[in-house]
């Protein structure tokens, strides 16, 4: 990482070309809401990809899924998160800007445990509260701490618009899995130990969203639960641990070293262990992109419970019936796209000249390649070079770019990531070679035309 990079600087790079824009911009913008553009689009789309052909694809006992947003109200409350899917909130009293008291605290090197309850940590924010400060008048004159529920509601179905029994949009994607377990079962007859893969929106109301796509109200997930048999899931568990890790590594080309573990200090009360997977994000250093669960039996159990269907599993050899346990990996794609753009960011030296480039991994780019004539006035360059445009963009995602110097346009394409650039000249009229461009090295060299599809595959 180069040392001075700031989130700031990535925040305006991701809109300046692109990537990330502030959602309902044109109307002030709307806290905690993000729209992808052209670019990010393409990169965001990518990194689904790789963590699908990783998780589903090359493993033959993992299942997709894609499951409604909307689910039964229950769900919600077997889940706990009608209850206590909260977070402990204040208030300014002088500006009535709102706190997340719990990261209020960590940020005055307090922890505040999950499980306290509403009048511990009442206790604990008043013997600290002179320490923090109001995030807009600097103010510490703050109200009690109240629990503030983060799952959104729905009118959906709601006719009298009384509101009485609301549906919920999903506050994590995980609970469609549960919900289909049964089915998935009952369809593919999977054998023990199995997993199921989903990529599924979901939204919290969080009290303060901040940090660009770091802390948002609208996030997807990507959420992979392993099922095993009772008491079979240590092994499991550091297999799925390693492999999460790899993927950050080989298939998104994060350098390891602004990746590290942090175990969870206190777990939820059916919680066997759970870890987290941290990136070192510019400015805001290290935190939270992915956790990795052991849940125990604790969500087929309450499901089954609470829906009345039992939710057990029949080893078809041996007649034995479990209700089977649970290893949970959940991602947020927005954390894990900002680690990636925050990785591939930087500005070097080439040519004797500073440039920006995006060091994406190839498979990530938004454009894999660029076609550009040496000249956009000369019919022969022109129908060549949209020649070679036509056969590659069948193989993979191409650029046709024809504005500006040539030297000029290699810079544009640095800056966007794309990882070569092909320039047509009169040379390839002759000879049917073309210079094809390496934008980490900007080395060129001469490919022949008919070798292009193998030597960029
Ligand atoms: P945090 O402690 O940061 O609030 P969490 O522990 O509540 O996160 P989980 O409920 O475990 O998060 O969700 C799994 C993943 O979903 C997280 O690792 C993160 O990548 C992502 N995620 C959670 N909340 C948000 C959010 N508000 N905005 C963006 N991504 C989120």
């Amino acid at each position: 990482m180069s040392k001075d990079k700031t989130m700031d600087e990535i925040i305006s790079f991701a809109k300046s070309k692109g990537f990330v824009f502030q959602g309902s911009e044109i109307y002030g913008g709307m806290a905690g809401v993000y729209d992808y553009g052209p670019r990010g689009v393409e990169l965001l789309n990518n990194i689904k990809s790789s963590w699908w052909r990783a998780t589903v694809q090359l493993k033959p006992d993992y299942y997709g899924l894609d499951s409604a947003m909307f689910k039964d109200p229950r769900v919600w409350e077997a889940s706990g998160h009608t209850g206590s899917f909260s977070d402990p909130m204040a208030e300014c009293k002088d500006c009535n800007t709102r706190l997340r008291v719990d990261k209020a605290l960590e940020k005055v090197d307090v922890e505040a445990d999950e499980k306290m309850s509403e009048e511990e940590i009442n206790k604990l924010f008043s013997e600290h509260k002179s320490k923090i400060k109001c995030t807009k008048c600097g103010g510490s004159n703050f109200s009690e701490v109240k629990a503030f529920n983060l799952l959104v509601q729905s009118n959906l179905g709601d006719f009298t618009g009384k509101g009485d029994n609301p549906v919920y949009l999903p506050g994590e994607a995980c609970q469609g899995i549960y919900l289909n377990f049964k089915n998935i079962v009952d369809s593919m007859h999977p054998k023990i130990p199995f997993g199921v893969a989903q990529i599924n929106k979901a939204f919290r109301n969080e009290i303060s969203p901040r940090n660009f796509l770091f802390r948002t109200r609208e996030f997807e997930q990507a959420d992979t639960q392993y099922f095993v048999r009772p008491n079979e899931n240590k092994d499991a568990y550091e297999r799925i641990k390693h492999e999460r890790w790899d993927w950050y590594v080989n298939d998104l080309g994060i350098n390891p070293e602004n990746l590290r573990w942090s175990q969870h200090g206190n777990l939820v009360f059916y919680a066997q262990d759970a870890w987290d997977i941290e990136y070192n994000y510019p400015t805001y250093g290290f935190d939270e992109v992915e956790g990795v669960h052991d849940r125990g039996d604790y969500d087929l159990t309450q499901h089954s419970k609470c829906s009345g269907v039992d939710l057990s599993y029949v080893d078809q050899e041996s007649k034995e019936k479990f209700v089977p346990w649970v290893l949970e990996t959940s991602a947020g794609l927005g954390r894990i796209f900002l680690a990636v753009l925050s990785d591939a960011y930087d500005i070097d030296m080439l040519d004797g000249k500073e440039r920006r480039v995006l060091r994406l991994a190839k498979d990530l780019a938004p454009v894999r390649v660029a076609i550009l004539p040496l000249l956009k006035n000369k019919p022969e360059l022109v129908e060549k070079a949209k020649e070679v445009f036509n056969t590659l963009n069948k193989l993979m995602v191409c650029e046709y770019a024809d504005t500006g110097t040539v030297g000029k346009r290699y810079r544009k394409q640095d800056e966007i990531g794309t990882p070569n650039c092909i320039t047509i000249d009169f040379d390839t009229l002759e000879d049917n070679t073309v210079t094809l461009r390496d934008r980490d090295t900007g080395e060129q060299n001469r490919v022949r035309v008919e070798e292009l599809a193998s030597v960029l595959a």
